[in-house]
Formats: structure tokens, C-alpha cells, sequence
């Protein structure tokens, strides 16, 4: 006998959102606090090298290969007490590890590439790009975080950089991502898209804010609905989740169901907003707007919104 929730076809949206593939096995419980230094002694390790925001890969053949071995690493001043253990993959342990050498001073064979432009550009397959995401996250997280928010006493890395210890009043920080609401506000006929003003050139997405304190991701739907686009909204599904290393936010995707249509725009947040119907939004994903008007790529939680209204006819 089946249970009617689980009765739909299994294939989660969330697949086949950037970043999503992720196949290293964590093992955050089970974590020794020198677990770096086990995995450094084990000569299957495998580092990320990340620096300011890029992460470095060798230049090969006709590939970029964002894998080091533990020796390969050496000279790129890596920073091993910073390090972090991601997990475990088929391969062996996987580190990512903050280096210390400049993009200007890296040799020919390596180049150190802002994470955005890895994951638009499709440089690194998608198992490495999801650990790109962890690893950029965390990295992130222990920068910001090295003082004990309680007493203010530097803390200390532990279980391989799945927590933070203080020293002095013994509070245990664990790294920490930050939820934000994406939505596309749709009725069967057009779709509500906004320009923000950082956007590429003629690009327009799904609205999206930081789920606050205290609100139900539907209450923050519906909350930054209103505030950006004067939009109230009826009912709210949930779609797909992203992990979103910027720093250490998860976008989690919804439809809203408008209940009025006269916008009223927060031109402080947003450069336009306004109705879509259904074949320019078609035109926009295929990048054959007359006006040049587009929607986010592949690889962006806003792209599946978009196709997902689109396809559902
Ligand atoms: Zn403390």
C-alpha cells in the first residue's frame, strides 16, 4: 500500500539546480577533532584551494581539475590549520583549504577563478561543484566567525571544521546557512519578474529575500512579495532548494499565487518589475527576446522556477 504523498514520479526539482551535486559523504557526527590531520596523513586526500573568493584549478589537456594532492599543494602557501574536512568521496578524504598566493602570482598551469564564474561556466563537473559550494560555505563561515559570540575570546576550529570551540566559556559554534526565499508570483497566464540593479544587462529573475526570525518560509514568501513588488499572495508551494555559497546562504524556491495585479515596485531594492505573459518568458529562456530580455542561467534556482511555470501548461 502507498502513502498519496510520496505517489508522484520521484525526481526531485532540486537535482537539477546548480551546485546540487554534491555526492561526498560528510560524516559531521563522527569526526575526530584531529580528522584534518588523519586525512592529511592519507595519501588518497584530495584538497580544494580556495583564496578571496576563487578557487584555483589546473590547466590541463582540455579540462580544468580543481583536485590537489597534499604534497601538489605545498607551494601555494596553503593554511592547513584553517583548513576543513568536507567528507569522504569513492576516492578518499576531500579538504578545502584557504591558499595564500595571489591570482597574479600563480604559475601559467593554474588559475584561481571566482566561484560564480566555476559554476556559470560549467568549468568543474557537478560532483566537484557542489564541494566547491561546500567548501566555499564553510571557509566563509570560519573567516567571519573566529571569536566566540558570547564572550569574545578567539575560538578554536574542532571535528574538522564542523564546529568552533571557546576556549573560555565553553560554548560550542556550530557553521551556520542562512535561508533565503526565492519566489515566482504566477497565475496560469504571466509570471511576476524583477530587475535588480546589479543584474547582468536585461536580465530578469524571481523576486527573493532572507527569511527572518520567527517566519514560516510561506510568511517570508508572501512578506517580500509585498515589500518588493506590492503583491499579496494566496496560496504558497514549495518547489526546490539550492545551496548557495555567498557566502553560506540556501535558497529555497516557491510559487505564490497572486491575489492582485497593480504592482507597486520598491525602486530601492529593484531597478523594474512588471507582468510577464507566457511566450515572452519562452523567448527570454531561449534567449530569443526581441528586446533582449533574459532570465538567469542553468545553473541558478530562478532558471527552474521559470522553466517549471513555463513547462506547466
Ligand atoms: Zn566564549
Amino acid at each position: 500500500m502507498s502513502f498519496r504523498l510520496f505517489d508522484a514520479p520521484l525526481r526531485e526539482p532540486s537535482q537539477f539546480v546548480g551546485f546540487a551535486g554534491n555526492t561526498i559523504d560528510r560524516q559531521s557526527e563522527n569526526r575526530a577533532d584531529d580528522s584534518v590531520d588523519q586525512a592529511l596523513a592519507d595519501p588518497t586526500t584530495r584538497l580544494l584551494l580556495m583564496n578571496g573568493g576563487r578557487l584555483y584549478l589546473k590547466l590541463g589537456n582540455s579540462s580544468l581539475d580543481p583536485w590537489f594532492g597534499a604534497a601538489e599543494s605545498q607551494p601555494f602557501k596553503i593554511s592547513l590549520a584553517d583548513g576543513v574536512l568536507l567528507g569522504f568521496s569513492e576516492q578518499g578524504p576531500v579538504l578545502a583549504v584557504p591558499a595564500g598566493v595571489d591570482a597574479e602570482q600563480l604559475p601559467e598551469t593554474i588559475k584561481a577563478i571566482d566561484y560564480r564564474s566555476v559554476y556559470m561556466q560549467g568549468l568543474i563537473d557537478e560532483a566537484a561543484a557542489g564541494a566547491m559550494a561546500q567548501g566555499a560555505a564553510l571557509l566563509a563561515w570560519h573567516a567571519s566567525h573566529r571569536f566566540c559570540s558570547k564572550c569574545g575570546t578567539e575560538s578554536q576550529m574542532r571535528a574538522g571544521g564542523y564546529k568552533r570551540h571557546c576556549p573560555n566559556c565553553g560554548t560550542e559554534h556550530f557553521p551556520r546557512t542562512d535561508p533565503v526565499a526565492i519566489m515566482l508570483t504566477a497565475t496560469r497566464e504571466k509570471c511576476l519578474l524583477g530587475r535588480g540593479r546589479h543584474f547582468a544587462p536585461g536580465m530578469y529573475s524571481a523576486l527573493a529575500g532572507f527569511i527572518e526570525p520567527g517566519e514560516t518560509i510561506e510568511a517570508a514568501v508572501r512578506r517580500e512579495t509585498l515589500e518588493e513588488a506590492g503583491i499579496r499572495l494566496g496560496r504558497v508551494v514549495y518547489h526546490a532548494s539550492q545551496p548557495w555559497p555567498f557566502p553560506y546562504s540556501l535558497m529555497i524556491g516557491c510559487f505564490g499565487e497572486p491575489l492582485n495585479e497593480d504592482i507597486q515596485a520598491d525602486l530601492n531594492e529593484l531597478e523594474d518589475c512588471r507582468w510577464f505573459a507566457r511566450d515572452e518568458v519562452r523567448l527570454m529562456l531561449a534567449r530569443e527576446h526581441p528586446g533582449n530580455l533574459i532570465t538567469p542561467p542553468k545553473g541558478a534556482i530562478a532558471h527552474h522556477l521559470i522553466r517549471a511555470w513555463v513547462d506547466a501548461e
